[in-house]
């Protein structure tokens, strides 16, 4: 059966060249035989991965001094690896080598830059990333993921995500508008133009299908629109929520789920590198975007690549960018990567996300994923969506909210406190609060 691609708009900048160009025809190719990257046969997705990896070490080679230095230090005298093993031998990149340095892996002249995001640089400078317009309109859009992503015209997306600095509200409009021609809402998230109640209206008066937010901000939608007598699910005709941005558990999803009436589902990428994983609707871990990224894991002491089911830090390689490429970034996130065995059939391997690694909890000299702890905290339906975890040398103190319950603060304080016992063995204390703040911006939920 030949599957339709739904591109509204094919995108060509005008006398461009770009090593980039061979994967257009390779990407050309797909769509004429109805296929896509995820179902390809893996070693035909391994070559390509070597292909795409080999033109942007040749690119980065020729018009960056930076990655040329790095990698002639390591004794390398041409651009070009034999096999994606050996790109185990390619210098890492550094956060701290590109903070605050908007030159230092720029790729392309100055004049060719067309958008530039920063991250946020809650830990001190930015990281710039820039892009030229054919990395926003052509390159980035090529792989299709018609699997994963069922949106069509007829959808009608609200993209709840900062659009200022980063690249998450830009970055999914594009993704929405050119894939698959939705119209957008474009709510902002926080942004005085954009009140929460506005948000909702609009939601509700363009009828939206489709959101894109972060899980905490979803569910302060999810909140607020009771406050305003909007029905989710009859005012507001949700179809699927892509979550991103600030990663969460699988039990925290599913109460959005059942709160909003539809399919939620994680997307994780980056501000650096762009999209990076997609959950299917197996929802066992986040299908690697093979044809954007080439996913590592490295041991981040030794910087040696990991075997698949190992957890470690990961590495990711950007496969389709000229301007400012990612090779071998070091994202400080923490993950494993299993072969994808996933009933859904795609071929992608399966990233299980682990968190950031300046996040973990050490509690009783153990190291804790906060998505983990959130995971039982949220077994318990009588604990609302918003909570801190306290940690003072080594001891847990968990805020909470109730939900929806008659418990009294102290029968819920003691049922959190034996449930943390009994499903992980930690020993915590208990503050129920009824204030909890609500914010627009990132939500920080582990206090150290
Ligand atoms: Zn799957």
């Amino acid at each position: 059966m030949k599957m339709f691609q739904t591109h509204k708009m094919t995108v060509s900048v005008d006398e461009h060249s770009s090593h980039l160009e061979q994967f257009q025809a390779f990407y050309q190719q797909l769509d004429d035989e109805g296929k896509t990257i995820e179902k390809l046969p893996r070693e035909l997705i391994d070559d390509y991965q070597l292909k795409a990896v080999n033109a942007t070490l040749a690119h980065v080679w020729k018009n960056n001094a930076y990655y040329r230095s790095m990698m002639e230090e390591k004794g390398f005298t041409t651009p070009e690896l034999a096999s994606l093993d050996q790109l185990a031998s390619v210098p890492m990149l550094q956060k701290d080598v590109i903070r605050g340095d908007k030159e230092k892996i720029l790729s392309v002249d100055p004049k060719e830059i067309g958008q530039v995001h920063l991250t946020s640089g809650t830990s001190g400078k930015p990281i710039y990333t820039a892009y030229t317009l054919a990395d926003q309109y052509v390159y980035d859009l090529l792989p299709k993921y018609l699997e994963l992503f069922k949106e069509k015209d007829d959808d009608v997306a609200a993209v709840a995500l900062p659009y200022e600095f980063a690249l998450p509200g830009l970055g999914f409009q594009r993704l929405f508008q050119f894939a698959f021609g939705t119209a957008i809402l474009s709510l902002g998230k926080g942004g005085y133009m954009a009140p929460v109640d506005k948000s909702l209206e609009l939601m509700k008066e363009y009828q939206a299908t489709v959101l894109a937010t972060t899980p905490s901000y979803a569910a302060l939608l999810a909140e607020e629109s009771e406050k305003y007598g909007i029905k989710i699910g009859e005012d507001i005709p949700m179809k699927k929520i892509w979550l991103t941005g600030e990663g969460c558990s699988a039990t925290f999803r599913e109460r959005l789920e059942k709160w909003w009436g539809c399919e939620v589902s994680f997307f994780y990428g980056s501000t650096e590198c762009g999209v990076i994983g997609v959950e299917c609707s197996q929802h066992n871990g986040y299908h690697i975007m093979e044809g954007h990224v080439k996913v590592e894991i490295i041991e981040p002491e030794t910087g040696g690549v990991m075997p698949y089911g190992r957890t470690g830090e990961i590495v990711v390689t950007t496969l389709l960018r000229e301007g400012m490429p990612m090779v071998r970034y070091k994202t400080g996130d923490l993950g494993a990567l299993q072969k994808s065995r996933c009933s859904c059939g795609l071929v992608m391997d399966v990233l299980q996300l682990r968190g950031r690694m300046e996040h973990m909890l050490h509690i009783d000299g153990e190291a804790y994923s906060p998505f983990m702890i959130e995971h039982f905290l949220m077994e318990l339906p009588e604990v609302g969506l918003w909570y801190h975890f306290l940690l003072d040398q080594g001891s847990l103190t968990i805020e909470a909210e109730k939900f929806r319950t008659d418990l009294s603060d102290d029968e819920l304080a003691a049922k959190i406190k034996k449930h943390m016992a009994d499903r992980i063995g930690i020993t915590c204390d208990v503050v129920i609060r009824d204030d909890i703040p609500r914010t627009f911006g990132k939500a920080q939920r582990v206090f150290m």
